[in-house]
């Protein structure tokens, strides 16, 4: 066996399922192998490398910041993390940003600033945070809390209180979770990614906007995965037309390093206030710089061409033979397949393309910027690895 594939199931903690490819380079859409195998990658890191593996202008504006100042700490200014900011919110008419490492922390910030709106608009026990069945929020044990799916509920308890989980698509049991609990807000993706890349209705988020107003909630967007570009927007409420008072995002805003952002709007934009929360990497000037070369670049014209390939993924997969049906937004979509997923993405990796799973579904994530003979090459070797027996 491979000496790092050993040294690796030894000496790393057991939490992941690796597929038996050592990866060692990539540029854009394609990923190399220890033994010089090519692949294109359709899994971007988990919606990480939007702009693929090593894109030139990000290493440039990384590189110069870890030369002049790799990492500060918050007691200070620096220039990346202001810029980064005021970039985020000038493209959402967010008011504010806390940065952190990770989707998790950045649903954390969001949790706490919920909390704290809620105490701070009607005195104590107002904690309630409605999240959906299916949904996925992260890993600490608060966002695991927040997670909408059982089996993220055994082991590790006990949970924090104050979570109750509403059915997707289904805006009458929104309605009577906010009636039976002092609520204060109500947090969703709008596409359930790791729940097996199901978007949600256009009528319930409305919907659900619409009771958080009725209700006095807050509206919690999280948009770790969906966001950035992903979905055909900068992020994926606004092709829903959402006005959310509260944005996570993460995953593909670092290009490639670890990154995460709670963007909170004009009412919980002081709730919270110095000391109430932190992170020591949080804001880091090397991966804000790389944060902006990203987000400065994800325009209009990228995101035509995100909807455009979208279209094409769905058009050329609906007709393929063990396919039962694609779901998703953007390039964030999951295919229904004959075979078991994960034996489509092992068949996938022998064909030399790299697809990931989410439940019983064939999750696709490619980089925004894959090439159109790229995408038709990926799709081919997907195609036949897909093919019923
Ligand atoms: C990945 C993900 C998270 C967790 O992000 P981490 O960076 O792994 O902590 C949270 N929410 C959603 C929707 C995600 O897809």
């Amino acid at each position: 066996m491979n000496s790092i594939f050993e040294k690796d199931k030894t000496y790393v903690a057991g939490t992941y399922t690796r597929f038996p490819i050592q990866l060692v380079r990539g540029k854009g859409a394609l990923v190399w192998d220890v033994n010089g195998k090519e692949y294109i990658d359709l899994g971007s890191g988990i919606a990480v490398n939007g702009f693929g593996v090593a894109d030139d202008q990000w290493i440039a504006a990384v590189t110069a910041q870890l030369g002049a100042l790799p990492h500060t700490s918050n007691l200070y200014y620096s220039s990346p993390c202001a810029e980064l900011a005021e970039m985020l919110c000038t493209r959402t008419g967010m008011k504010k940003v806390f940065f952190g490492n990770s989707g998790a922390e950045a649903n954390e910030c969001a949790i706490k600033t919920a909390r704290k709106w809620g105490l701070d608009t009607y005195g104590a026990n107002h904690s309630t945070i409605i999240t959906l069945k299916n949904s996925f929020h992260g890993r600490t044990i608060a966002t695991l809390a927040a997670t909408g799916q059982d089996s993220f509920h055994t082991n590790f308890g006990p949970f924090p209180e104050g979570f109750v989980y509403a059915t997707a698509n289904d805006l009458a049991d929104v309605r009577r979770l906010a009636d039976e609990n002092a609520c204060c807000a109500v947090m969703l993706e709008c596409v359930q990614g790791e729940g097996g890349v199901v978007a949600l209705d256009t009528d319930f988020l409305s919907g659900v906007e619409a009771l958080c107003r009725e209700k006095g909630m807050l509206l919690v967007i999280d948009e770790v995965q969906t966001g950035n570009g992903r979905c055909g927007a900068l992020y994926a409420y606004m092709r829903y037309g959402l006005h959310p008072d509260i944005v996570t995002t993460a995953k593909g805003l670092g290009g490639g390093l670890p990154i995460g952002a709670c963007m909170l709007g004009e009412k919980v934009q002081n709730t919270l206030t110095p000391g109430a929360h932190g992170s020591t990497f949080g804001g880091n000037p090397a991966v804000c710089a790389g944060g902006l070369s990203i987000l400065s670049r994800i325009d209009e014209k990228l995101l035509a061409e995100v909807r455009e390939k979208s279209d094409y993924i769905v058009r050329e997969l609906s007709a393929a033979p063990g396919v039962k049906s694609v779901t998703g937004l953007g390039l964030m979509l999951g295919i229904d397949p004959v075979r078991p997923a994960r034996e489509v993405a092992e068949r996938g990796i022998e064909r030399g393309v790299l697809a990931l799973t989410a439940k019983t579904k064939v999750r696709l994530l490619p980089p925004l910027t894959i090439t159109m003979d790229q995408l038709k090459a990926a799709l081919e070797r997907l195609k036949d690895a897909l093919k019923p027996e």
